[in-house]
């Protein structure tokens, strides 16, 4: 049990927190995570979505992704800041890694959706790249 993920909005209207072990942790550039955060990307780790405990009211926008697939995101109602996301068939909550209490120990692992990268953003040289998302296992 780690608690490392905890956090919240802004104002603070919106908290979340869970023992989990993050899953993944991804900087990813896709022109919908540029949107929702005003940002050129959001750094998002991945959690189990069954323990994750959030409070606060949090507006709903639903997108659809070039997969075809939803992409909720959650923001807070008072404040707006951008929290977290779910998309459909995939099991986990992105917790936009901004929104963690301590944000310091957050390693992104990879860069998705690099297609639609802003060419003023600069990335780890290191870091595995792709065009949109890694290959898949299941289904
Ligand atoms: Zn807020
Ligand atoms: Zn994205």
């Amino acid at each position: 049990m780690s608690h490392k993920i905890k956090g919240g909005c802004q104002c603070g209207a919106v908290r979340y927190s869970t023992d989990a072990e993050p899953m993944v942790t991804f900087n990813c550039h896709c022109t919908h995570c540029q949107q929702a955060s005003g940002a050129p990307f959001t750094t998002a780790v991945a959690v189990q979505r069954e323990n994750m405990t959030i409070s606060g009211d949090v507006i709903e926008h639903t997108q659809t992704s070039d997969l075809g697939t939803l992409v909720h995101r959650f923001s807070c109602a008072k404040c707006g800041a951008y929290v977290y996301g779910i998309s459909d068939g995939f099991g986990a909550t992105a917790v936009n890694a901004v929104t963690l209490d301590d944000a310091s120990w957050v390693e992104p692992q990879m860069e998705v959706y690099v297609s639609s990268a802003q060419p003023w953003t600069h990335m780890d040289p290191a870091l595995p790249k792709f065009d949109k998302l890694p290959p898949m296992e299941e289904s």
